[in-house]
């Protein structure tokens, strides 16, 4: 029986306790020809680099900004992969790294899988790649394109970050960044609902969550505790149907209070990584449920995203929220980003009974808004009870209340998308 040493990081085995003070293989590996990073759930970010030799991993290298565990696991799973064929590597599992650790302590046994997701995703990455050349990107064939030239404040490895991450985003005709000033004012119900009513317009759609701090997506669609699969070494989007995919930060976190604890540096980090490891495949249109605020979070999203985004700013009828958006067309203005238009959600109340119009806020902030602000107003979407119950449900309400006020509004608000979107195509 192995020796257990109590430390400040709970019960550890001796062997644990050598890995994570001196661990094996540490250090980036250059020249490599096989690499990966991953962030995990807990936050941690490890990164492996192989040397490939004969078909048999001859030299490696990790990080990570995790703690000893982490530390011992990446160690550990590092000895393992040596003298192994990629194939062989990628089939080291958490169980193995465990059990020659002699255990983790419960709360760290993710280190290990963390250590083994990333030794996988670099023993894939070896496949077809030539040795330390950066990958030329095929997506099109434009010669100006962003992704076919290194900035000049951009290493090697940034350089082929941002290149995969371009090539995924140029398979997708339009981003549409629903942003809004602050929270609370529907901005993931917009999301959702336009996502579906895009493809009730006979588009195909991915709907993607990255607004870490409240992700709302898999509640309102139906998808709470539903978690993504893995292929090649990529996440697959939870393909539900009807032409529309989805994916959310929310599947990856374990509880709201995992993003809490990120710095800033490693929320671009998930960020980028999230959107650059999800494969979408072609698609029409990627509606985007961003953070809300004009803060550094939708700024890292809205700089990643990068070219042909445009924004979709959400907004209620009062003078606060109004106030709120007003910063995020400037925000979208400093950006470059093109504002779509403006939603002004919660604009009044039909009554159930006559069909009036009731106005519970002062109405057409919105409107004003969007005519001092220069942008188009694409729609006003009134209050509806049942736009709560679907959300609580998790079903969209566009599809059970196709008839009502509020759903004609989304459908006026998506022709005004399709038409500025498809204009702005043509003029390409
Ligand atoms: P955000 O993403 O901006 O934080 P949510 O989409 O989560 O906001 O919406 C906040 C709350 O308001 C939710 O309970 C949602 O069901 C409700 N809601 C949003 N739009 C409407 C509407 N038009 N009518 C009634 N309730 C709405």
């Amino acid at each position: 029986m192995e020796e257990i040493i109590v430390t400040a990081e709970g019960q550890l085995s001796a062997t644990v306790l050598q890995h994570s003070e001196w661990p094996r293989n540490y250090g980036p590996l250059s020249p490599f020809n096989a690499h990966a990073w991953f962030t995990g759930p807990c936050g941690d970010t490890m990164e492996f680099w192989l040397w490939i030799e004969d078909d048999r991993v001859a030299e490696i290298g990790f990080t990570t900004d995790g703690c000893g565990p982490s530390r011992a696991a990446g160690s550990m799973a590092s000895e393992l992969a040596l003298g192994k064929r990629p194939a062989e590597v990628a089939r080291i599992e958490q169980a193995d790294v465990l059990a020659v650790l002699g255990g983790l302590p419960k709360d760290s046994e993710h280190c290990a899988l963390l250590a083994c997701n990333t030794l996988k995703a670099a023993a894939q990455d070896f496949g077809g790649r030539k040795a330390d050349q950066p990958r030329d990107c095929q997506s099109c064939e434009q010669a100006n394109c962003p992704a076919h030239k290194q900035r000049q404040d951009e290493s090697e490895e940034e350089f082929r970050r941002r290149q995969h991450l371009d090539h995924k985003m140029c398979q997708i005709g339009h981003k549409l960044l629903i942003l809004s000033g602050k929270g609370g004012v529907g901005k993931s119900t917009v999301a959702a609902n336009l996502a579906v009513s895009l493809t009730l317009a006979g588009k195909s759609v991915g709907l993607l969550d990255v607004d870490i701090h409240g992700p709302s997506i898999p509640q309102l669609m139906g998808l709470e505790g539903q978690r993504p699969t893995m292929h090649e070494s990529e996440i697959a989007p939870l393909d539900i149907g009807g032409n529309l995919k989805v994916m959310s930060i929310g599947f990856l976190l374990g509880g709201p209070e995992d993003a809490v604890i990120w710095r800033g540096p490693l929320k671009f980090g998930v960020i980028r990584q999230f959107l650059g490891e999800v494969d979408w495949g072609p698609l029409d249109y990627l509606v985007i449920d961003s953070p809300p605020g004009t803060g550094d979070e939708p700024l890292s999203v809205a700089q990643l995203v990068g070219e042909g985004a445009g924004a979709v700013l959400v907004t209620t009828p009062q003078e606060l929220s109004v106030a709120d958006v007003r910063r995020s067309v400037s925000f979208c203005r400093k950006l470059s980003l093109p504002v779509v238009g403006i939603i002004e959600n919660m604009s009044g109340l039909v009554c159930p009974h006559c069909g009036g119009r009731i106005e519970v806020f002062k109405s057409g902030g919105g409107e004003a808004l969007a005519r001092e602000m220069n942008v188009p107003l694409l729609g006003r979407i009134p209050i509806d009870p049942r736009i709560v119950e679907c959300g609580d449900l998790g079903v969209p309400y566009i599809h059970r209340f196709a008839d009502s006020d509020a759903a004609t509004a989304f459908a006026g608000v998506v022709e005004r998308i399709l038409g500025s979107t498809s204009t702005k195509a043509e003029g390409n």
